[in-house]
């Protein structure tokens, strides 16, 4: 059912599977980070070993966010696939809880945003900036609809595809 997501380095997990199995993130390295930095696109500021949406302080230097950094590179990190009969008659509702949910999330998590809402053909192609957004996505879906949701993950480049059909 989900062949053509059988792409090399991606295998099938189980979701509660995903945090044990998440490694090293290239656009997260806080190695070379200096606090606190904040970023000139979004204005997020790292401060204790994490961005966070607070003022930034006098002095800061300017460092831009992992998830500006993907935005500007095109390369997200979470990518959802949302397509069947449902999906097609329901459209602008769903695409409301994929919003809402990204709102509830960003409010707390400054890296984890959507960086676009596609339609391709019957489906909605959402790509995001986190893999944990994504998924979470998949979650707030399947909660409120049911349907069959899969997951779909890259170790090598933590990537995260996730497939939604109802
Ligand atoms: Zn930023």
């Amino acid at each position: 059912m989900s062949g053509k997501y059988q792409q090399a380095g991606f295998h099938l997990i189980r979701h509660d599977r995903l945090w044990q199995e998440e490694v090293h993130d290239s656009y997260k390295a806080k190695g070379k980070l200096v606090e606190p930095s904040v970023c000139p696109q979004c204005g997020a500021v790292f401060h204790k070993g994490r961005w966070q949406w607070i003022t930034a302080p006098e002095g800061a230097h300017s460092s831009i966010c992992p998830a500006c950094h993907r935005i500007h590179d095109h390369f997200p990190a979470g990518f959802l696939t949302l397509k069947g009969h449902f999906v097609h008659d329901h459209r602008d509702e769903v695409i409301n809880l994929v919003h809402n949910e990204e709102k509830r999330e960003r409010t707390e998590h400054p890296l984890k945003r959507i960086m676009a809402v596609e339609e391709k053909g019957d489906e909605l192609l959402v790509t995001t900036t986190d893999i944990h957004l994504a998924r979470s996505i998949g979650d707030a879906l399947h909660h409120a609809y049911q349907g069959d949701l899969e997951y779909h993950y890259n170790p090598e480049q933590n990537l995260l595809r996730v497939e939604w059909i109802h």
